[in-house]
């Protein structure tokens, strides 16, 4: 195997790695925040890589974006106004805006060159940042949430890269509070929280955060994600108050597509596994 053909993400506190075969690399440029890569593979489309992670593929991006977006949109009564911190690939966006309720959705990234490259490598991600609810913010989503009004939103959806650089803000309590006081009273957070197989420990600091901030009503969610460490992802939905019934039969008659979600993977991605029930005891 010659290792110049394969991009490889370890993770070395794991002691794993993937790796996917290359085609070659299509550019590489490191912007005022990170070192961005995109590669053409063998069998996943294109690849995208921030500071040496996988970030999206052609190929798997669906599971991450339809999971991140739909169970908690498909969980508020009404969306109307919606979020995305982070998200700079648009797929999520994208997913967002397939929701008629939505009025505005605002993606706010703090790197505007993730954008500018899944508009050339990932248009099919980008479809939707010309629909007039959208808008694009290229700022600090610290920031943003911070100088935001109270009950400014429905959904925020922080779908962000790992809790390191940038990033890191984002997992902790100082932001939740901030999200606390823009979130409406039955407002919810979404966040992509890792591995519960790799990462249980930052999972728990995440909803004691959350916790802290008032956002004390929680679920995780799993899903497969070939692509990130372990191949197995969540997301963790937390709110101020009881959060509201699945809007089941809103999710049977749901007037778009989805390659992953419906209302079965819905429910079934609510079950909590028997070591997570012991971690996160209800
Ligand atoms: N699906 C990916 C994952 O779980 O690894 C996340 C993809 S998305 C490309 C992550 C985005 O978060 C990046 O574009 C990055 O610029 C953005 N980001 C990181 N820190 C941020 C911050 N403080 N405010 C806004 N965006 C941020």
């Amino acid at each position: 195997m010659n290792p110049s053909e394969w991009f490889t993400e370890q993770v070395p506190s794991a002691g794993t790695a993937f790796s996917l075969k290359i085609k070659q690399k299509l550019h590489e440029e490191q912007s005022d925040f990170q070192f961005l890569e995109i590669y053409e593979t063998e069998t996943f489309g294109n690849l995208m890589v921030i500071d040496g992670c996988t970030m999206v593929s052609t190929r798997d991006n669906f599971f991450y974006h339809e999971m991140i977006s739909h169970p908690a949109l498909y969980t508020h009564p009404n969306p109307k106004r919606v979020w995305i911190i982070g998200g700079g690939d648009c797929g999520t966006l994208r997913e967002v805006l397939k929701h008629p309720s939505v009025e505005h959705a605002v993606q706010i990234d703090i790197d505007e060159r993730v954008t500018r490259l899944a508009e050339i490598y990932f248009p099919e991600l980008c479809e939707s940042n010309n629909d007039p609810r959208a808008e694009l913010k290229f700022i600090d989503g610290i920031k943003w949430v911070k100088d935001a009004a109270p009950n400014s939103v429905d959904i925020i959806i922080v779908d962000s890269t790992d809790p390191i650089g940038p990033a890191e803000g984002l997992f902790g309590e100082a932001f939740y509070r901030d999200c606390f006081n823009c979130l409406s009273e039955n407002g919810i957070l979404v966040q992509q929280s890792e591995s519960a197989l790799l990462h249980l420990k930052l999972i728990g600091e995440m909803r004691d955060a959350m916790s802290n901030a008032g956002l004390s009503h929680q679920q995780t969610l799993f899903f497969p994600q070939c692509l990130y460490p372990s191949g197995w992802w969540s997301a963790t939905i937390a709110s101020k108050a009881e959060l509201s019934a699945f809007r089941e039969q809103d999710c049977v008659n749901k007037p778009f597509d989805t390659v992953y979600y419906n209302t079965d993977i819905h429910k079934a991605s609510l079950a909590q596994p028997e070591f997570f029930k012991k971690a996160f005891p209800l």
